[in-house]
């Protein structure tokens, strides 16, 4: 198969490692890439948004599959220039990325499924918003409805009305124009519960925990995703495999029954109420981190299983792990999440013992030919050992013989999951 891949992150350098690996891939492109997938294939310079180049480049290159790894080439409609031209993809089209495109949406079709999440009211108007929050006078969390980068939530302290009000001015005033939507407070612990989905099937990936805030204990703001750890001791696999009947199948029935069949990874965020499992968000694609934990585990060829993704084949499938756990530790530049320094240069890469992966995100190659930092989030570590507390080690020591001025990373990954 000759396969193209859409993304530039750690995400898409984990996909084209464990895809390169296939004996079914003859030659991988990635657009753009990153220096990390330039040793695995061939990098493009084209926007991950330029459906049209995309489309051009599969046709001079005879791409049997192009596989699609962050959400804005799907919510913007890559899936359907693809159909347009009997191109075979991995990823849902924009309708059914509107699961993870708009939270109204993935709550009307939760509600409709049946699907246990939390009760919620979505207004056009900010105003109307407030309104209900003064009669109510309960704290709400504030989400904006439409793609926000991980900005569009507020969650305010238990009974805290006025933070509630502040919270829906804050998000009206950052995400003009969008419709609002107030969630029922949940708690409990997280958890990532990925399937792939054929548009009829789902089979469960095992469960991951990544870690979004930039300090230890999540402190501090929001990230993309300062680690990962799978699979999630809190969410053991035979359990995620009967939430297929509670989540993934009723979803995709009803997004079947009105025409827009979901065909790709559904990513559910799961929380782990005193009320049983909640899902708190869908995305339409691969997590990231999660995925730089998740595919050094996968036994199956992961080619293979895209490929009957996109083709509507999942049936009789099932999907092999290797035993043990894996640990994701993201190495972040100087100044991230608020403003990253770019340009520091990134040594010891090669001092990496060989069973420990390192996945690029943002990094550069400069004018002199040196790896440098070039965005936020900058490589991920992973390391996979028979315990989490073996590759939580292994992770964490390898991670010591990565330099750059400025890097940063959480001292405690996986803790949660090595407490339970
Ligand atoms: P989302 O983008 O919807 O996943 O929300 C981002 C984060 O906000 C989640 O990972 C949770 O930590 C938190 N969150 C979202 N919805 C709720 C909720 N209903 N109750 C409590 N926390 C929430």
């Amino acid at each position: 198969m000759r396969v193209l891949l859409v993304g530039a992150g750690g995400r898409e350098h984990a996909l084209a490692w464990k895809i390169a690996q296939s004996p079914l891939c003859e030659h991988l492109w990635i657009v753009p890439g990153n220096p990390g997938t330039a040793t695995l294939g061939t990098n493009v310079d084209l926007a991950a948004d330029d459906a049209a180049g995309i489309v051009g480049l599969a046709t001079r290159e005879q791409i049997d599959l192009v596989v699609v790894g962050p959400e804005a080439p799907l919510v913007e409609g890559l899936g359907e220039v693809c159909e347009a031209v009997d191109l075979a993809m991995f990823g849902p089209s924009s309708e059914a990325a509107q699961l993870e495109g708009s939270k109204a949406f993935a709550k009307m079709i939760m509600l409709e499924a049946g699907v246990p999440t939390a009760a919620a009211h979505t207004f056009d108007d900010p105003a109307a918003a407030i309104a209900f929050v003064e009669a109510d006078q309960q704290a709400w969390v504030v989400k904006a409805d439409g793609l926000a980068a991980g900005k569009g939530v507020i969650v305010p302290d238990d009974g805290n009305v006025a933070a509630t009000i502040s919270a829906i001015h804050e998000l009206a005033a950052t995400n003009a124009g969008t419709r609002l939507v107030l969630e029922e407070k949940l708690t409990g612990p997280e958890v990532s519960l990925l399937a792939l989905c054929d548009g009829e099937r789902a089979i469960p990936l095992i469960a991951a925990q990544d870690h979004k805030r930039i300090g230890d204990n999540d402190t501090g703001g929001n990230t993309g995703g300062m680690g990962s750890y799978a699979p999630a001791p809190i969410l053991p696999y035979a359990e995620a495999q009967a939430l297929v009947d509670v989540i993934f199948t009723p979803v995709l029935r009803t997004m079947a029954a009105r025409q827009i069949p979901y065909r790709g990874v559904l990513y559910a965020g799961l929380m782990l109420t005193p009320n049983g499992v909640k899902v708190i968000e869908f995305n339409a694609r691969f997590g990231d981190p999660e995925t730089q934990a998740l595919l050094p585990l996968l036994k199956s060829d992961l080619l293979e299983l895209l490929h009957k993704v996109a083709t509507s084949n999942l049936a009789d499938v099932t999907i092999e792990w290797h035993d043990g756990a894996a640990v994701c530790v993201v190495l972040s530049a100087a100044g991230y999440p608020a403003k990253p320094r770019t340009g520091d240069v990134i040594t010891g890469l090669d001092r990496l013992p060989s069973d420990v992966l390192s996945f690029q995100a943002g990094t550069a190659t400069n004018a002199q030919g040196q790896l440098v930092t070039a965005g936020g989030r900058v490589l991920g570590i992973t390391a996979v050992a028979p315990t989490l507390r073996e590759a939580r080690d292994k992770a964490y020591a390898a991670t010591e013989l990565v330099e750059f001025a400025g890097k940063y990373q959480r001292s405690d990954i996986a803790a949660r999951g090595l407490a339970e």
